[in-house]
């Protein structure tokens, strides 16, 4: 047996902190709380980050040149010559993370032409779903002017931009990545996430590949944190359906869902809504409706896997929800479906959302990240839903908090519960405490419950201070998962 003392801090059955002055740990899991007012650093129960991709966190820890964050065309023109440098010639430049609102322009196919003119460049904007291609790219994908979009994407030729499945276009000639490329993405990405406090995670989509290269760590033993990981169903580009994953389950690693994509993002006025986008104009892109959300996830359904749909605007979130209420009216069982981001839900969402108990897995850093985008582009009226918290929990969602990185820079839990606590667009912001309680949700994706209660796992994160009084000195200091430590400052 093993003493962790402190500060303990414990939420009890409503999500409420109930200190304690520490922890016994007995093979791996919590084998009782000493009760008292500790003192010294803080213990709080592992996080859990309920949609976040760790392979592409690793990705751009590694391989691909970082843009978060870039302020100008100027410096990212100096960024993209000093990567066209160093890389081996012939190779492709690639990048992710641009922000227009951010560089104060686009980059533009001109623009990369004249600053790498000798390799093929694609620049994946922060939100993923807009990408940035140099002529060479174009042609090496086979595109010209006259190529027509695909369905569910578009491809703006003149400007060097393909919007969603477009995307597909340019993935078919790009170097493929093989398990070992995933296998050092995801290690990579776990180091970072467990710096953070996060114990647990859900990988928000995965192809063959990835998911083989998840269950060779696990059988290796060598994944240093919790994954659930989502199976996608059907790939940008290619008119395949992947075939449903075969379930699995271990103590670190669980394959039982399946990602499906029911529009684009809000932040590059690609989610599909009911009222145009101010300044672009459009209604974004729709690319599921019910009845097809209806025929992809019953299969995954029937055989018990979750279905986590990404669902941003008003009208996509509509489609979802009637995809998912006739599943549960036709094929009743009890298995709770989840909605990706939820960014926009009017009231009728939230209510059937509520009478179906989905879950909503918003990302409360949107709110600080990408505010810029939101006050810019979102539809006249549409300020008091967007990424609406307090509007959520009173509506008596099934809630469960996440950061969605490399979309966003920051992962931290406490960076987000800050975020929605201080940060609403409108109205009032959630208790910091229950921000933090809702990114400790490890259910949402499959997992048991895991908040440090006799005989739980010993997932948790030591803070240098109480991150609920002083969250801007609190500093990870420690992190265990089954009481081994996994990360020590
Ligand atoms: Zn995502």
């Amino acid at each position: 047996m093993r003493r962790v003392s402190g500060r303990v801090l414990v939420p009890d059955a409503l999500g409420r902190y109930r200190p304690y002055r520490a922890l016994w740990v007995r093979e791996g899991r919590v084998a009782g709380l000493e009760p008292g007012e500790g003192r010294g650093e803080v213990v709080l129960p592992g996080f859990h980050d309920a949609h976040v991709h760790i392979w592409k966190v690793g990705q751009l820890l590694t391989d691909l040149l970082d843009l978060r964050g870039v302020r100008s065309l100027e410096e990212l023109e100096r960024m993209l010559r000093e990567r066209d440098r160093l890389l081996p010639p012939g190779t492709w430049l690639l990048g992710r993370g641009w922000n227009e609102a951010l560089l104060g322009g686009w980059p533009h196919r001109a623009f990369l032409d004249r600053v790498v003119p000798g390799r093929p460049v694609l620049l994946t904007r922060t939100c993923a779903h807009i990408h940035a291609v140099n002529s060479q790219a174009l042609s090496l994908a086979g595109i010209g002017p006259d190529t027509p979009s695909p369905p569910g994407g578009e491809v703006r030729f003149a400007e060097g931009l393909l919007l969603e499945r477009a995307y597909g276009l340019v993935e078919r000639v790009l170097p493929r990545r093989t398990v070992a490329d995933y296998r050092r993405y995801v290690l990579a990405g776990a180091r970072h996430l467990l710096a953070q406090g996060i114990t647990s995670a859900l990988e928000a989509g995965a192809d063959p590949e990835l998911l083989e290269a998840y269950r060779s760590l696990d059988r290796e033993g060598l994944l240093p944190l919790r994954v659930s990981v989502l199976a996608i169903r059907r790939p940008d580009g290619a008119e395949t359906t992947y075939p449903l994953p075969e379930p699995y389950r271990s103590e670190r690693l669980l394959i039982a869902g399946i990602k499906l994509f029911a529009d684009g993002g809000l932040s590059g006025a690609s989610a599909a809504v009911s009222r145009p986008y101010q300044g672009v104009g459009g209604l974004g892109v729709l690319r599921l409706r019910a009845e097809e959300v209806f025929e992809l996830a019953l299969a995954a359904h029937q055989r018990g896997l979750f279905v986590a749909t990404h669902a941003i605007g008003d009208v996509a979130i509509r489609e979802v929800l009637r995809g998912y209420a006739r599943l549960y009216q036709e094929a009743p069982r009890p298995i709770r479906h989840r909605l990706e981001h939820f960014g926009l839900p009017g009231p009728k969402e939230l209510a059937l959302a509520r009478a179906l108990g989905v879950w909503a897995v918003p990302q409360p850093i949107f709110l600080k990240e990408l505010r810029e985008n939101f006050l810019r582009y979102l539809p006249e009226g549409f300020l008091a839903r967007c990424y609406n918290l307090g509007r959520m929990e009173r509506a008596g969602l099934a809630l469960a908090f996440s950061s969605d990185a490399p979309v966003v820079q920051e992962v931290s839990p406490l960076a987000g519960a800050v975020a929605a606590s201080r940060l609403p667009l409108l109205g009032r912001g959630l208790p910091l405490e229950r921000a933090l309680f809702l990114y400790t949700q490890p259910e949402a994706s499959g997992f048991p419950p895991m908040r440090l209660w006799p005989g739980h796992p010993a997932d948790l994160v030591v803070y240098s201070a109480d991150p609920f009084t002083h969250p801007e000195e609190a500093r990870v200091v420690r992190v265990e998962v089954d009481g081994v430590a996994v990360y020590t400052a």
